[in-house]
């Protein structure tokens, strides 16, 4: 891993952050940048443009289940930035449906964007990490890798394959000096969850099971990326770090203690 050279927890590395565009990987890009990385912006989005006159951002468009987008992806790092240190797979859907009517077409994209395209960006980064004496990879899983939610099948299936993988790919690349870690958001307020957000019942029933009794924001995931990421976290590999305000603290049995809804005045 590069020597630290200035104030910033990320001086002088590069990173690849996909899912880029919004939400927390659009978050992830700001923190690292302001932590003084440089860093190679990847999504199939077009609402790049917020990165356009950084000369710390490179913007990689495309999708990352398509293998030429990752190795794009390394390659704009290694020759605009000249290395690549960390790997932040970011990019991710969310899929619910019934069981017995939903095409298997949509179960396989799924699979696709959060499993198999965490792959092929771990593969396409490896030998540039290599290069570069270490690394870090994070993947944004979730707290619906680690318990099932109803009629979320398809996404509680990818999230828990990515936190099984992050375990095993730890083991692979300790000894190249690449740490493999994921962080489990639990609700966050970005664009994937604006749907829920929307249905007061049903965002303050998560509200309700969260201990601080409050939604996550992009920033405060983004800051667990960071760390974990970073060489404070040299002696952490292969873990999953809930980010979720306590929620999965929760057996499930009760809820905490929580504020009433507040009550329609209409
Ligand atoms: P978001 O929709 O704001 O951001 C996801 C980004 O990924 C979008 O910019 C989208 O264009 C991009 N993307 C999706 N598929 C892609 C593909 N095939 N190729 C390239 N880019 C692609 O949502 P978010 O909440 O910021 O999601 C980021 C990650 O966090 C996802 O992996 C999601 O599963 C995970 N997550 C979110 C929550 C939450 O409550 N928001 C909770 C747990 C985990």
């Amino acid at each position: 891993m590069s020597i630290l050279t200035g104030v910033g927890a990320h001086q002088g590395r590069v990173a690849v952050v996909t899912g880029a565009a919004s939400g927390i990987g659009r978050a992830t890009v700001e923190r690292l940048v302001a932590e003084g990385a440089c860093v190679v912006a990847v999504d199939r989005a077009q609402s790049l443009s917020w990165a356009e006159s950084n000369a710390r951002i490179a913007i990689c468009p495309g999708d990352v289940t398509d293998e030429a987008c990752n190795a794009n992806a390394v390659q704009s790092a290694t020759e605009r930035f000249g290395r690549l240190d960390t790997l932040v797979c970011n990019a991710g859907i969310a899929m619910s449906g019934d069981l017995l009517s939903m095409p298997m077409s949509q179960f396989d994209r799924v699979m696709d964007v959060n499993v198999r395209a965490v792959v092929l960006g771990v593969r396409a980064a490896v030998p540039a990490m290599k290069a570069a004496g270490g690394g870090s990879i994070v993947v944004t899983a979730s707290t619906s890798g680690t318990g099932g939610d109803p009629g979320m099948w398809p996404y509680n299936t990818s999230k828990a394959a990515v936190i099984n993988l992050v375990r095993a790919l730890a083991l692979d690349l300790g000894i190249a000096n690449i740490r493999v870690n994921a962080v489990c958001p639990g609700p966050t307020e970005t664009g994937m969850t604006q749907g829920i957000q929307s249905v007061p019942a049903v965002y303050e029933s998560l509200r309700s099971r969260i201990a601080l009794q409050r939604w996550g924001q992009s920033h405060e995931i983004a800051a667990a990326i960071s760390f974990l990421a970073s060489a404070d976290a040299g002696f952490i590999t292969g873990v999953s770090l809930p980010v979720d305000g306590g929620m999965t603290a929760s057996t499930g049995q009760f809820l905490p203690p929580h504020r009433q809804p507040e009550s329609d005045p209409s």
